[in-house]
Formats: C-alpha cells, structure tokens, sequence
C-alpha cells in the first residue's frame, strides 16, 4: 500500500522465480525452466528438488519443515508439481487453481492469549461475523489483535467464551484462527456465550436460514452498514475503481445524508462535497472526476459491482459473458441461469431475487441513465456467435495451427461450453497430437464423436 517508491526502496523485498512461460521455448518440464531461467540470470530458489517417489517427495517436506528456519526467507510449505509440461498441460485448471501443482503446507505456529471480548461485524450483505478482540501477541513476525470466529456454530463448537485463555495459528491465510481453548485457565464463574439474536448496527432481529452457517440482518436497506458496505463495494479496485473516492469518504458522505444508494454517487456536485470535513477544492473536484470516468468500466465489472450476493468476480464475467447484457440477464429463468457454466442454484436464486427487487432495478435503471456500460463492449461482441450454442467440446493434446487456450476461446467465443472431462453430456472431443489414450477410449465408449482441429475449425466456417 506503500505509494512513495523511496520508501518501497528501502523495504528489504526479493524476489525469487519459478517458472517461464511462453511459446516455443523448447522446455518439456518444470525442472528445466528453473535450470534455464537460473543460466539466464534470474534469481531461482536453489532447494528446489526433482523426486522420483512420493516417498522423496515426502522426505523432502520432513527436512524442511526443520530447516526451513535456516531460510534467509520465511516459508510456510512446499509445493509439489508434476514435472513434464505435457502432463501439466493435459491436467489443466480447475476455476481456481492448477490440477498439477499442490502446496504442502507445514504446521503452523501457535501461541495462546487472552480472548478480551467477541464483538459483532455486519457485512455489505447482511452475514454477521463475530469477531475475537485478543490481547495483543506476537506470531509470526506480526501483532496479532483481533481474529474472526465465523459463525455462531464455530463459537459452539469452540465453546469460546469471553475471558478464556485461547490458542490462536498462523497458517497460509493472513488472517489468524482461534483453534482452541486452553480449558485448564478458563474461569469457575465463566458463562457459555450467547451468540447476540438482533443486529448491533441497526437493532433488527436476525435470521439464520436452514442450511447456512451466518446469521444475517434483513434490513438491507435500512441497515447503514450494510447501505455504506454495497457502496465501498461498488467503488472498490475488481468493481468500479473510482479514484479519489475511499471507503471512509462513502460512511461521511452517507452520514450526511447525501448518499443513499452507488447511483446517488453520480449526481454528486462539488459544490455539496467542498464544505464536508477533511475536504478541500480540489479533493471535491478529483471525487466527481473519478465517478465521472467510471462510466467506462466495462459491463463485466459494472455486474460485480452491483452486489449480487454470490456473484464474485469470476462469476460476473461468465454471466456478462453468457448474456451479453444485462437486459438478457434481467429476463432470464432460473433453469436458464443454471445452465450456464458454474452457475449453480445457490447463484442462479440470488440472481433471480436481486432482479425481482424494485429498489435494485430503480438503482440499475438510474446507473444506465447516467451512461454506465450494460452490455459488452463492441470489441468483445466481435467474432462471437451462436454457430455452437448448446455443444459442450474437450480439448485434448497438442494442435497444430492454434494453442489449446485459443480453441477454448473460439469455443466459448461462438456459444458452447469447454468441458473438462468427457461425460455422455460432451457434444465433441477436439484430438490434437499426443492426446492421453484414456481420454481416447472414455470417449469411445460414451460414444463421443472424436474430431480433428481441422474439422473443429470446419465447423465455424
Ligand atoms: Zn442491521
């Protein structure tokens, strides 16, 4: 967060590489890349290890997890590839991370202190967190004060009251965890915790609906947490980016009452804004540029912007992407939504219910008056069509003309799916070079058309 490079300079910040990527560089494995980009002079860890057994692999982590405090660099575990490029191409993705890539992370580090008090946060949603305040202690190299405890059953059972004596990790995550409590200190007179039954914001009861763990206010738009939090939301870097506006800037213009809703943001003048506390002329005057310019930001963003509960980043781009607009969105069913990749019920009922709101569409229809982009740009509009609507493809093996990530592209480009297994629901199964035989006889024995690239490209044309 630091913005004055001087300071950044001083900072003691390396930076070590572990892969090349690129097409055409004539590696076949993971071991090699780090060989190649050490001989070109980049900085490469030298620990690294090419095993031949699981058993090395383990006697590898074994070591480490004790000398790894010799490290001049602090590690928290090891990750373990499949070596040959090919196999790691053959294993793809899933939406988050690489099939052939797993990190083995150590134990970590514990301390135990003194849980002062669990107070209550309300989410841009509604979903309540208890949060533990602890006496402030030192792990991993940082002051550890406050950790989130979830939910009111993580609190159960925990059975983490105030008071106690709790021992708090440090794992892969920033945020630390309450893994227990340390029974042998806890008071004679302590009482269990009684999670709070109204919201510490706003006074309404809360609701905890069967099957989900948060408890949540329903006062969506009376809450003001919740009204400021669908705001930082909607201003933040993933969504709109607007420069010159903070989070803190959104609670003072709320608290004075001149913003109710994101689509208040673009009727702001810098007349209302310029006599407001820590403002000045010029402040003002970069806050309505920067809500001005957001205008630009493509559909994809303006969506998750919006603040569809469940609709993250990814899933934004998959819905901008499947309807092009958000009028096609608005209209949808609930079947139609699901059967869009990675939609699922849980997603396709939010939708469903954030459009069914008269509050959301009045916002919407108000943010496309002040000219905000609904529906893709022309330049991503281009080369799509429906030539495949309805196909779900699986690309296996090494093509000719084309990389592997550009006919997923040209899938998806004209309306189908890319699948990734074979399953009766597969329309085609494009064979490039080389493709894993497994994949070759499943397809054959659910019946799947095998195609070339050629035939695949024949099919567009
Ligand atoms: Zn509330």
């Amino acid at each position: 967060k630091l913005q004055d490079s001087a300071a950044v300079a001083q900072r003691p910040l390396d930076c070590l590489l572990y892969g090349i990527v690129g097409p055409n560089t004539g590696i076949s494995s993971q071991f090699q890349m780090l060989e190649k980009a050490r001989d070109w002079g980049f900085k490469v860890p030298t620990i690294a290890k090419l095993c031949k057994t699981t058993t090395e692999v383990f006697d590898f982590i074994d070591y480490w997890d004790v000398h790894r405090h010799e490290l001049p660099y602090e590690t928290d575990g090891v990750v373990i590839k499949v070596n040959n490029l090919q196999h790691q191409d053959e294993l793809g993705y899933t939406a988050k991370s690489p099939r052939w890539a797993m990190a083995y992370k150590f134990k970590a580090e514990q301390v135990s202190t003194v849980l002062n008090e669990i107070t209550y946060q309300v989410g841009r949603t509604g979903a309540i967190t208890p949060v533990a305040n602890l006496e402030p202690v030192l792990l991993a190299g940082t002051t550890v004060k406050r950790a989130s405890l979830h939910n009111a059953d993580q609190i159960e059972k925990l059975d983490i009251r105030e008071g106690d004596t709790v021992f708090v990790e440090k794992g892969g995550e920033i945020i630390p965890k309450i893994v227990g409590v340390d029974f042998s200190k806890r008071d004679t007179n302590s009482q269990p915790t009684e999670y709070i039954t109204h919201c510490p914001e706003c006074g309404t009861q809360l609701v905890r609906s069967e099957g989900d763990a948060k408890h949540y206010c329903t006062n969506f738009y009376g809450c003001p947490t919740q009204i400021t939090g669908r705001i930082q939301h909607f201003i933040s870097r993933k969504a709109m980016d607007i420069e010159g506006l903070g989070g803190e800037t959104v609670e003072l213009l709320f608290k004075e009452g001149l913003i109710r809703n994101y689509a208040d943001l673009y009727i702001l003048t810098k007349e209302q804004i310029v006599p407001l506390e820590r403002m000045a002329e010029k402040s003002a005057e970069n806050l309505v540029k920067g809500v001005a310019e957001s205008v630009n930001i493509p559909f994809e963003r303006v969506l998750f912007a919006l603040g569809i509960r469940f609709v993250g980043e990814t899933v934004a781009k998959k819905l901008a992407k499947a309807y092009k607009n958000i009028d096609a969105l608005m209209t949808a069913s609930i079947d139609d939504l699901k059967a869009v990749d990675e939609i699922g019920e849980r997603i396709a009922q939010s939708v469903i219910e954030f459009f069914q709101n008269e509050r959301n569409l009045d916002s919407i229809a108000r943010l496309k008056s002040y000219g905000l982009q609904f529906e893709l740009s022309k330049d991503k509009l281009l080369n799509q069509t429906e030539l495949l609507k309805g196909k779900t493809f699986v690309v296996s093996g090494v093509f000719e003309t084309i990389s592997r990530n550009e006919l997923k592209k040209l899938i998806e480009d004209n309306g189908a799916k890319v699948g990734s297994s074979i399953s009766s629901k597969t329309s085609f199964l494009v064979a490039g070079d080389k493709m894993g035989p497994s994949k070759r006889s499943k397809a054959e024995s659910l019946a799947v058309p095998i195609i070339s690239e050629r035939d695949f490209l024949d099919m567009l044309n």
